[in-house]
């Protein structure tokens, strides 16, 4: 009898117990795969899925030490962390799927804008500042016709980070409020004519799976509804992709690395990255051959990636925010060809709750039954 030494990682801890790590622990067991998910409360969402739940902050370094020693490696539900708490952790050893060098791209905008911007990479005109007196502010903010878009370089998601001011008095007042969190993100208000995300995994031998191109709409900053294919030229579905490849090999991630990109008339400008799975590839567990979950995990456990082909000509999913009263899930559920995806959250309005897909050969039908799904559950967005 020989031993079969073990060259992929079997236990995967997550820090962050959230939706994504409550997918990435749905889509664990199929795969042989073990996860420890670093949990605030041990009522977030991912406790019902992982095998093993350790409760502490994710910026708590004994709760990381515990995490990263009992288990082969460690990847992230949120960009919420320290990356001084992550370096370190890979300095004493322990592989961590994206590494820190990466994560920094994600965990900080003004950091990932820079590097975007230094690589040619096409992105909104920005300026950094750390406060309304910055010599460079001035300048800028004349140059621009509309007020700008300020963004918190660390700690924002979904929306929350985002000003939209609308005054030059505004404008320096919120930067000073934004500041004093840190580095502030300035950037020219763009004409949205629509945006669009692209996914694609990353392995650790550098190999690349693409999924296909979606349209996302927002409201508050928050994502309503995500639609594939993605409603835009040939041409334009091209660059997407063409761009996600670079900024995948600049950013150098091993995870699902998601790209939103703003649609212009000036062409695609990409937005900001997430490197993890993504609120627009939630489609992905119904609509192709391989999840963005599981792709996720054969990635940061040193696998091979699955094909990540559409099983299907349309999907749509659509997010339930909720409203003020909950609806009923079995109504949702109820809905002809919708998967329902309850988080397992208690209710509350604006909260991120769930999310319905459908999937099928027609649009329309696709359209129709995720937003029937949706309402029936309860969400409070409405429709494009
Ligand atoms: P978050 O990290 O919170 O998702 P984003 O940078 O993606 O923040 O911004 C949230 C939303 O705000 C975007 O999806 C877009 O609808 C809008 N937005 C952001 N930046 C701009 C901009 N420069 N011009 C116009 N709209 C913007």
């Amino acid at each position: 009898m020989s031993i079969v030494p073990q060259l992929n990682a079997r236990r995967i801890g997550i820090v962050g117990g959230g939706q994504l790590a409550l997918m990435m622990g749905e889509a664990a067991g199929a795969l042989g795969l073990e996860t420890l998910v670093l949990a605030t409360t041990d009522d977030d969402p991912a406790v019902a899925s992982c095998d093993y739940v350790l409760v502490g902050e994710p910026r708590d370094a004994n709760a990381l030490d515990e995490l990263a020693r009992s288990v082969d490696v460690v990847t992230f539900d949120h960009e919420l962390v320290d990356l001084e708490q992550i370096a370190t952790l890979e300095r004493r050893g322990f592989t961590v799927r994206p590494s820190s060098s990466a994560l920094h791209f994600s965990v900080d905008k003004a950091y990932q804008r820079r590097r975007f911007f230094e690589a040619g990479l096409p992105v909104p005109r920005f300026v950094v500042v750390t406060s309304s007196s910055d010599p460079t502010l001035a300048a800028f903010l004349d140059e621009l016709d509309a007020e700008p878009v300020l963004k918190a370089s660390r700690g924002g998601y979904d929306g929350r980070g985002v000003l939209f001011p609308q005054t030059r008095e505004e404008t320096l007042t919120m930067i000073d409020q934004l500041a004093s969190l840190g580095e502030v993100l300035i950037e020219e208000r763009l004409e949205l004519q629509s945006e669009v995300a692209q996914l694609l995994a990353r392995g650790v031998d550098g190999s690349v799976a693409l999924y296909p191109l979606v349209t996302t709409t927002q409201a508050n900053g928050m994502c309503v509804e995500v639609i594939y294919p993605a409603q835009v030229t040939a041409d334009i579905a091209r660059r997407g992709e063409e761009l996600a490849e670079q900024v995948a090999s600049l950013v150098d991630a091993v995870s699902i690395v998601a790209i939103e990109y703003f649609v212009t008339a000036k062409g695609l400008l990409v937005n900001e990255i997430a490197l993890r799975p993504h609120n627009s590839g939630h489609w992905t567990i119904e609509g192709t051959s391989t999840s963005q979950f599981t792709n996720h995990l054969l990635a940061v456990s040193g696998q091979s990636l699955g094909t990540v082909a559409p099983l299907f000509a349309h999907a749509v999913m659509v997010n339930v925010v909720g409203s003020e009263q909950p609806g009923s899930l079995e109504r949702a559920r109820a809905v002809r060809d919708v998967a329902v995806h309850d988080y397992g959250k208690s209710w509350r309005p604006n909260r991120k709750l769930g999310h319905v897909t459908s999937v099928g050969d027609d649009p329309t039908t696709a359209h129709v039954r995720a937003w029937q799904g949706a309402r029936a559950y309860g969400t409070s967005t409405e429709e494009a």
